[in-house]
């Protein structure tokens, strides 16, 4: 490997690092594939490349789509990302895939998507990192979401399927989440139930072109209950829109409300906050998760807890003693020279 200069970056990433900011998709994908190497060695240039992109990252609108398998999300993404190329924009697409962290099978089937924008030298399209837990793999399309910030894209929109946990890390990672809906009242409920619905900014009914009646029914369905929940935000009620992506009809619209969203958080100052919370937010996760397994490294918790677990799951000890004399483990730990 060659030598890393005082920015920690070696020659060859510095190149890298020029690469991805004069906008060269090329380097940009080797770049994200550096970031979502689990190698040790990876991680490390990983992270020096990525403190050299950060101060030209941030200039981005970032966009989080969701929405159950079937619902349309490549096609109006496709349609989106061609009607923002036309209008001279640059626009990338990551994907957050649950699934795929499980079976290494992904629901949103990446490679034959978005075809006609896959082609497009302004569009970049980049499926879900395939291992580790979900969190890793947010983790990873965060970065990522960043290198294509200082690669200069004007648009990033982070694709998810709508299951429940990966859309609170993709809202945690964008400006303005959009959910998807089929017009059928039981897409509704699902969505209600797994609170999805409350997380975003805007509801968008594809597939209104099938039944058109059973369209404006959902939605008014979907106002009734947009308007119990508590808003996003103080300055913005959801708006519920509809759409057909397959004919291209409703994407100017949605991307009007898009501009709005935007403006309306920028005019409040909430736009500033909601990254600032979002990268605080980050950071504690990251403090969170690497506690936990430092934690779970530990040779006294690693010799008590496989008997603690049983005995809290038989109920002869209460989660609580549990967790204490666990935790106990840390600080005799503590007490001693920690070498690790
Ligand atoms: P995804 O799984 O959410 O990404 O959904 P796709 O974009 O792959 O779309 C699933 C199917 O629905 C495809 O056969 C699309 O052609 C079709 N589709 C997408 N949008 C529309 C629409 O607005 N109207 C109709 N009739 N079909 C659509």
């Amino acid at each position: 490997m060659p030598l890393a200069s005082a920015s920690g970056l070696s020659d060859e990433d510095r190149a890298l690092a020029d690469a991805v900011m004069a906008g060269q998709r090329r380097a940009l994908a080797k770049a994200i594939t550096l970031i979502e190497s689990t190698r040790a060695d990876h991680q490390t240039r990983a992270n020096a490349l990525l403190r050299a992109l950060l101060p030209h990252t941030g200039r981005a609108l970032r966009i989080g789509i969701s929405g159950v398998p079937g619902v349309g999300k490549s096609t109006f993404i496709e349609a989106l990302g061609l009607l923002l190329i036309a209008q001279g924009k640059r626009v990338a697409v990551l994907a957050v895939d649950p699934s795929s962290t499980r079976s290494g099978g992904s629901i949103l089937g990446d490679k034959t998507r978005m075809e006609r924008l896959s082609q497009r030298a302004a569009a970049f399209i980049r499926p879900s990192p395939s291992s580790g837990a979900l969190g890793g793999v947010t983790e990873k399309t965060r970065e990522a979401l960043l290198v294509c910030e200082a690669a200069g894209f004007d648009v990033v929109i982070v694709e998810t399927v709508g299951v429940g946990q990966s859309e609170t890390a993709v809202a945690g990672m964008t400006d303005v989440f959009v959910l998807l809906q089929l017009p059928n009242a039981g897409d509704d409920l699902q969505a209600i139930k797994k609170g999805i619905v409350e997380l975003a900014d805007i509801v968008v009914f594809n597939k209104a072109d099938l039944d058109p009646l059973a369209a404006e029914t959902a939605m008014a369905q979907m106002r009734a209950a947009l308007s119990l929940l508590r808003p996003t935000s103080a300055h913005w009620q959801p708006p519920v829109l509809k759409a057909s992506a397959a004919k291209n009809a409703g994407i100017a619209e949605f991307w009007q409300s898009i501009e709005a969203h935007r403006a309306t958080l920028e005019a409040s100052g909430e736009l500033a906050t909601k990254r600032q919370h979002q990268a605080l937010d980050w950071m504690w996760q990251m403090i969170d998760a690497g506690l936990q397994s430092r934690f779970r490294a530990r040779p006294a918790v690693r010799g008590a807890l496989p008997q603690l677990m049983v005995a809290v799951e038989n109920g002869t000890v209460t989660p609580a003693a549990a967790a204490q004399q666990l935790l106990g483990c840390l600080s005799q730990e503590y007490a001693t020279p920690d070498y690790d």
